[in-house]
C-alpha cells in the first residue's frame, strides 16, 4: 500500500496551480483552497470555493488541480466544492496581493475599508496615486474594472472588491 501523501505536500502541489485568468497568481494565492481532508476511504479531498459564482474558470481550476495531483502521482482524490460561505477578495493572501501589484494589477480594496470609505479607493499599481477614475466597469475579464490613473495617467486593470 502506498503511504498517503501528507497535506503539507499536497499543499505545495496545489500551490503550484495557476489562476487561469491571472497566471501570476497560483490558486492558493486567491485563497480558494479552504482545507485538505482524508476521505473516509483514504482518499485525499480537496475542498475549494470557487471565486466569483459562475465564473468560468471555476472549471479549469478544478481540471488543473485534478492534472497537478496525477502529474504528482496522486490519482485518489476527490475535489469538492463548497460554495458558503461565499469567497471573497479579503480571502487573497498578502502574497498574492504584491503579486497582482508587481503584474500592474491594482489589488482589491478590502470590504470594510469600501464600506467605510462609500466607494472603493484604488490606488495605481505603478505610482500607487489614488488619484484614479474608473473608466469601464468590465476589463479584461468579468472579475476586473478598467482604471485610468490621473496622475502617470497608465492605465490598469482593477481586480474587484467582493
Ligand atoms: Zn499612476
Amino acid at each position: 500500500m502506498v503511504a498517503l501523501a501528507a497535506n503539507d505536500d499536497i499543499e505545495s502541489i496545489l500551490a503550484l496551480v495557476k489562476d487561469p485568468e491571472i497566471s501570476v497568481l497560483s490558486i492558493a494565492d486567491l485563497g480558494i483552497i479552504r482545507r485538505i481532508e482524508e476521505g473516509e476511504d483514504g482518499r485525499v479531498v480537496v475542498v475549494i470555493t470557487p471565486t466569483y459564482s459562475g465564473c468560468p474558470a471555476t472549471e479549469v481550476i478544478e481540471a488543473d488541480i485534478a492534472d497537478m495531483l496525477k502529474l504528482h502521482g496522486i490519482t485518489d482524490f476527490e475535489i469538492r466544492s463548497e460554495i458558503s460561505p461565499a469567497w471573497t477578495t479579503d480571502w487573497i493572501t498578502s502574497e498574492g496581493r504584491r503579486k497582482l501589484e508587481e503584474y500592474g494589477i491594482a489589488p482589491p480594496a478590502g470590504k470594510g475599508k469600501a464600506a467605510l470609505l462609500g466607494h472603493e479607493e484604488v490606488a495605481c499599481p505603478q505610482c500607487k496615486s489614488a488619484n484614479t477614475e474608473q473608466v469601464s466597469e468590465f476589463g479584461s475579464t468579468a472579475c476586473k474594472a478598467q482604471y485610468r490613473c490621473l496622475d502617470c495617467l497608465e492605465p490598469f486593470d482593477y481586480f474587484k472588491c467582493v
